[in-house]
This record gives C-alpha cells, structure tokens and sequence, in this order.
C-alpha cells in the first residue's frame, strides 16, 4: 500500500505538535521540532489560518499522521465508528489504538508505529500462535501476541527488551519481556489514550 515516506519530523512542524515518530529521537536535542517549532517552506512562519474547517483539519491530519494511516483507510474507521454504538470520536481512537502495529509499539516492541508496522509486515510476530503480516488487524481481549523464535535473535527485538523494562506499557495489555510475548488484557478505553486529542473535531469535520 502508499504510504508517505518524506521526512518525518516535517509532519510534526506541519502540525505545530511533537508527534513522536521518531522513537527515542524524539526525546533528544535533535527533535526537529524542538530546534525549528514552526512549519517548514518558505511560509513557515506566517501567521496559521484560524477558521474552523482548518482547525479541524490538522486535528484530523495529526491523528492521522501519529498512527500513520492514509486518508481513505482513515476516513473508512470513522465510518465504522459512526455506526457502532458510543461516541464515535472515541470509538475512532479506539479502533485506531487497536491496530497491530500500534500494539507492537505500546507494547514496546518496536520504537515507533513505522518500525512496529515494518515488523509486522516481515513477519516478525505470532498472533495467537499463528504468523501475522498485516499490521491493521485489530487486537481483542485475550489474544496473546509473541515475537516468532526465528526472529528473536534480531537486533531490533534485542534492544526491544531493554526498551520494554523501561518503558512498561497501558494497562489494558500485559508484557513479558524475558519471553517476549504480550497479551491483550482488555480494550482500550478513550481514558487510556493520554496524548492530547480532540476527536469531537475530527467528527465535526467528516460530518459536514
Ligand atoms: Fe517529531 Fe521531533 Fe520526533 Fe521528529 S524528532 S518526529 S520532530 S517529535
């Protein structure tokens, strides 16, 4: 599937937000955005539209850019959102946190969703005992996710333990870093997702 591969740290300074793609980069003096904290191109630092539609659009973009989704299969959760009952901004973040990749990531087996998605896609993991490549399947309770034997010499997954102790992960999934394995204790609930969103915009926007 496309997938935007441009420079990361310019969708961070695009949304006037930190969005941590980067991993641990994010957290050191060579954040892109802490040196340079505006838009990037030669109109960077103009004065930002105020209307609502733009407002809701970079609201929109930075959840979409933070999980990494394309517009269609972004549009497509909202959809589904929409139809379950609750409230649909939650249930949209919900879906989202749900993905594979993202639990790969939560549960600190990966630095970041990008490296977490190219895991998933190389095969790397066993979803309740079967091999898994597609990083958009959705998590439930009770499935236990583990890192393939073959795979568990890799370098990534040796850093990944260290990561992990020192990390830890949302207490709605469970980690085991000496076995390498992690399991799906319950759903995540919209109190479990701490980075600042405003999904009410997102719905806003797509109910127009
Ligand atoms: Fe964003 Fe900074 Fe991470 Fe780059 S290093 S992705 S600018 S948070």
């Amino acid at each position: 599937m496309a997938r935007y591969t441009g420079a990361k740290c310019r969708l961070c300074r695009r949304e006037g937000e930190k969005l941590f793609l980067k991993g641990d980069r994010c957290y050191t003096d060579k954040c892109a955005y802490d040196r340079r904290p505006y838009a990037p191109g030669m109109h960077g630092r103009m004065r930002k539209k105020t209307s609502d539609y733009a407002i809701q659009l970079r609201e929109k973009q930075k959840v979409r850019r933070m999980y990494g989704i394309l517009e269609g299969q972004f549009h497509n959760y909202f959809l589904r959102a929409d139809l379950q009952k609750g409230v649909t901004g939650a249930n949209l973040l919900i879906f989202l946190e749900r993905r594979m990749d993202n639990v790969i990531y939560r549960l600190g087996f990966a630095n970041s969703r990008d490296q977490a998605r190219q895991l998933v896609r190389h095969g790397l993991f066993l979803l309740n005992g079967r091999r898994v490549s597609i990083p958009s399947i959705q998590v439930k309770p009770g499935d236990v996710i583990k890192v393939r034997e073959a795979s568990e010499k890799s370098p990534i997954i040796q850093e990944a333990r260290e990561v992990i102790a020192r990390r830890g992960c949302p207490d709605w999934l469970e980690v085991d870093g000496e076995n390498l394995k992690g399991k799906v204790v319950s759903l995540p609930t919209r109190e479990h997702i701490t980075f600042p969103i405003n999904e009410q915009l997102i719905v806003e926007l797509y109910s127009k």
